[in-house]
């Protein structure tokens, strides 16, 4: 278990203060101007050997991502943006930093506005998340006032200006430049990547968008060293992380832990166990909604980092949203809930996704009830392999995906559920 002196989020629990007295109160803008007086070769390259993969769900190495940023200036401003459009389902752990520990988060947009030669920073919020951006929105106010924000940022020599703007409740919106797009003004619909939003982001400037944890880790990470935060973990996967655990746990929680962290300890340490105990446990999706679920007797013992969740089990962290599930859930049913998300969420701009995750999702309406025919179950599947890998953004993809775990992982219940319809079909004539 994470010592409470190496956690990075002081005040996850909301058990404290999170004023800006508080916050400074537990090591926050503790020097904040000496690291910047580091540099930004220095900041970047402690980035790089941190370790840190971006906590927004893909993992892309974070210090990698700065680099891509022009080093001087090419009379374009330069930006970053912080993705806090968290609305992957079973993801809440960016809110809780907004929520309790939102100078952590401000701090960070400092520092690495800073390591990219950006003036300015804006924090797209999602929509929902209205108490979040009241607390966010004061804590930003109270750093102006004390002169950590504007000019000459906590005595840094850096003039920086920091902007909270909310979304109105589409998940696309979450995706980086269906962000910037709305950032804009626009609708919010992805673009094709290249160009990576580096080499033409907002308003087409250099631009990095980056995940809230990612930002809120950076001040720590710098004032404790890469080797403290990459002596977490194991190789490839390093650090902290925090972990939001919900459904059929007998404590749902979000919390930091050490990357690498067995799901069993995980759960046992701090959700109080599975609910019914181990041998209730059938299925989780440890990732947010997006990675495809696990049978429960995988994942028991299942390391909790990137590297094991895709390369042992076929699914993957992403946003280490761990949804677990146990035997009273209708798992048919859970996963056809999510197709529906999708066709609803999907921005309809590419046809494999607009016209295949309406018809996944019909095709799983019918799963639910059992009203299919057998051949079915390997066609869906041929659809979900059609869409996965074809679309402009990773929606495609993420509808694709639950659809993918379900028939592998619970095959037999799927047919099962057909059968039964149709013996119960059956009878029903044979009675009339
Ligand atoms: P991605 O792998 O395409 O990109 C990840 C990041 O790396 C992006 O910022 C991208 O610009 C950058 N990048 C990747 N390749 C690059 C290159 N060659 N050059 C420069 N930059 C490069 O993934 P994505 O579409 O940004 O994210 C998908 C993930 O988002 C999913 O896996 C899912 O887990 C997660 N997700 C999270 C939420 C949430 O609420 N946090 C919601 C939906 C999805
Ligand atoms: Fe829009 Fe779906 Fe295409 Fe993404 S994959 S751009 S959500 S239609």
């Amino acid at each position: 278990m994470l010592k409470d002196q190496d956690r990075i989020f002081t005040n996850i629990y909301g058990m404290h203060d999170r004023s800006l007295k508080g916050a400074q109160a537990r090591g926050h803008w503790d020097g904040t101007a000496g690291l910047i007086g580091k540099g930004r070769d220095w900041i970047i390259q402690t980035m790089k050997d941190s370790g840190l993969r971006g906590r927004g769900g893909a993992g892309f190495p974070t210090g990698l991502k700065w680099s891509f940023m022009p080093k001087e200036s090419d009379g374009r401003p330069a930006y970053l943006v912080v993705n806090a459009d968290e609305s992957e389902p079973g993801t809440c752990k960016d809110r809780e930093i907004m929520r309790h520990d939102p100078h952590t988060l401000i701090e960070g947009c400092l520092i690495a506005s800073f390591a990219m030669n950006a003036n300015a920073c804006y924090i797209y919020i999602r929509g929902e998340y209205i108490r979040e951006r009241e607390v966010l929105q004061a804590a930003i106010d109270e750093a102006y006032e004390a002169g950590l924000l504007g000019r000459d940022a906590a005595g840094s020599g850096w003039d920086f200006d920091l902007y909270l703007h909310h979304g109105a409740g589409a998940y696309i919106c979450g995706e980086e430049t269906a962000l910037l797009e709305s950032l804009e003004g626009k609708k919010g619909m992805p673009r094709m990547k290249p160009p990576f939003p580096a080499g033409a982001g907002l308003y087409g400037c250099p631009t990095t968008v980056n995940n809230v944890e990612s930002i809120a880790v950076v001040p720590t990470i710098l004032r404790r060293g890469a080797d403290w935060f990459s002596g977490f973990g194991r190789q490839n996967n390093a650090g902290t992380k925090l972990f939001a655990i919900s459904g059929h746990v007998n404590n749902p929680c979000v919390v930091e832990e050490a990357m690498s962290i067995s799901f069993e300890e995980l759960i046992e340490t701090h959700c109080g166990g599975i609910r019914g105990g181990w041998d209730n446990l059938l299925a989780v999706i440890p990732g947010g909604s997006s990675v495809p679920c696990v049978r429960g007797e995988k994942m028991r013992d299942a390391t909790m980092d990137f590297d094991y969740l895709r390369g042992e089990l076929g699914s993957g962290l992403g946003t280490a949203a761990v949804i677990v599930m146990d035997k009273s859930t209708d798992i048919i049913k859970a996963i056809w809930r999510l197709s529906k998300f999708y066709k609803h969420e999907s921005c309809g701009q590419c046809t494999p996704c607009r016209e295949g995750t309406g018809w996944m999702m019909r095709v799983m309406d019918r799963l639910v009830r059992g009203e299919a025919e057998i051949e079915e179950i390997d066609m869906l599947f041929d659809v979900t392999k059609q869409v996965e890998g074809h679309t402009i953004c990773a929606l495609g993809d993420a509808a694709a995906w639950p659809i993918q775990g379900l028939i592998r992982n619970f095959r037999d219940e799927i047919e099962d559920r057909i059968r039964a319809q149709k013996t119960g079909r059956a009878s029903a004539v044979a009675a009339e």
